[in-house]
């Protein structure tokens, strides 16, 4: 068939680090159009705008400084027009943006389209629940959406250091095709068919995040810290139990699993701003603003999202972790309280 062409729906940290590598494959690659399109949400920087700074030097100086990108991917300020003519959409916002910007694209999208949701989040969903970001997409512009979640902090990604990912995808028609646009040799794909249980692995370990840096900041050390992913990890689990049930365990074993909950433990700006929340006493807000350069946090909202709905339904006890760490973000408890929470956690009866 003709070569598919692929637009990349945002372009911040992640979105701009992975359309280097869907730029690079796209122009390697028979099945696919050399040509790119990534959506821009345009801003001035340095008083230009941020399209024509990535459309001439082929960088993103805000959001990805230091590393190019291809020359076939280009930036667009308009969804629509980045998006019109795309057989594959990578959707690559922070999840806060997603609703409208369905509400911008429906319609105007080929309806043989398919979606591939990189998005780490939930958003609040009427009757006192939480949506997937990928159902969401599927729901509101009628098409199918696999996800792409793992271990990938976007600057070592774009570094090329070597990482693995997972994709999950239920339609194993689609899946060589979204792997091949995807793989590179350090960048290794696994395809699983668990799609639900790897999207929320990958917004759950966000609020898991926070907690590990309110350890850094309380100063508790490395056993406090793998308590508390240890923990974090059975609250994952037992949330995909109780809410996505007919999920696989092995999911968790993946790099959407174990081990993105490390890196971003580690390395991720949840983990950052949350240690600075214990040491500074600023509001989270603030220090988002402060520290990340127009990044954008989605351990706080994600913890607040399941926490309405854990509240809905009377589930606040059985999961002290998630409970405690959006008592912390939203000020009702102090970061020293969270071990208290956890002292007593079901998992130790
Ligand atoms: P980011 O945190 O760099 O967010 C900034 C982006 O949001 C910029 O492109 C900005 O232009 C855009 N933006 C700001 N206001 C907007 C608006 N009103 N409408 C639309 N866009 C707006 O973004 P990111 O790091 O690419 O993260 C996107 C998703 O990828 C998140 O769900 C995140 O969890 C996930 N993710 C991030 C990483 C990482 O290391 N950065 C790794 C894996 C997954
Ligand atoms: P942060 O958003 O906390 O930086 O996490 C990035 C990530 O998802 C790495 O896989
Ligand atoms: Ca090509």
């Amino acid at each position: 068939g003709k070569p598919k062409k692929a637009c990349i729906v945002g372009s911040g940290n992640w979105g701009s680090a992975i359309a280097k590598i869907v730029g690079h494959n796209a122009a390697r690659l028979p099945q696919f159009d050399d040509r790119v399109t990534m959506y821009v949400y345009e801003e001035m920087v340095n008083g230009r705008k941020l399209t024509e700074i990535i459309n001439e030097t082929h960088e993103n100086v805000k959001y990805l400084p230091g590393h190019k990108l291809p020359e076939n991917v280009v930036a667009i300020p308009d969804v629509v027009e980045a998006a019109k003519d795309a057989d594959i959409l990578i959707f690559v916002v922070p999840h806060q943006f997603i609703r409208t910007l369905c509400s911008t694209l429906l319609g105007k999208i080929k309806p043989t389209a398919i979606g591939l949701s990189l998005i780490k989040g939930f958003d609040q969903a009427a009757g006192g629940g939480i949506d997937l970001i990928s159902h969401i997409i599927t729901r509101n512009l009628r098409i199918q959406c696999a996800v792409l979640m793992g271990a990938n902090l976007a600057g070592e990604v774009a570094d090329e250091k070597f990482c693995e990912t997972t994709i999950g995808c239920r339609d194993s028609r689609l899946a060589p095709l979204l792997r091949d646009l995807i793989q590179t040799d350090y960048f290794r794909v696994v395809v699983v068919d668990d799609e639900d249980a790897v999207e929320v692995c990958g917004a759950l370990k966000n609020i898991v995040a926070c907690g590990a840096g309110f350890v850094d900041g309380l100063g508790l050390g490395d056993n406090t810290k793998a308590a508390v992913i240890r923990l974090g990890l059975m609250e994952m689990i037992k949330f995909v139990d109780i809410f996505y049930p007919g999920s696989k365990l092995s999911t968790f074993f993946e790099s959407c699993g174990v081990a993105d909950l490390i890196t971003t433990c580690y390395g991720g700006r949840n983990r950052r701003v949350s240690e600075a929340f214990v040491k500074t006493g600023k509001s989270i807000k603030e220090l988002e603003d402060e520290l990340l350069n127009g990044q954008k946090l989605q351990g706080p909202y994600t913890a607040e999202e399941v926490n309405f709905m854990l509240k809905n339904k009377g589930m606040e006890d059985r999961f002290p972790l998630f409970t405690a760490i959006h008592r912390i973000c939203i000020g009702e408890l102090s970061a020293g309280e969270m071990i208290e929470c956890i002292k007593h956690h079901p998992e130790h009866i």
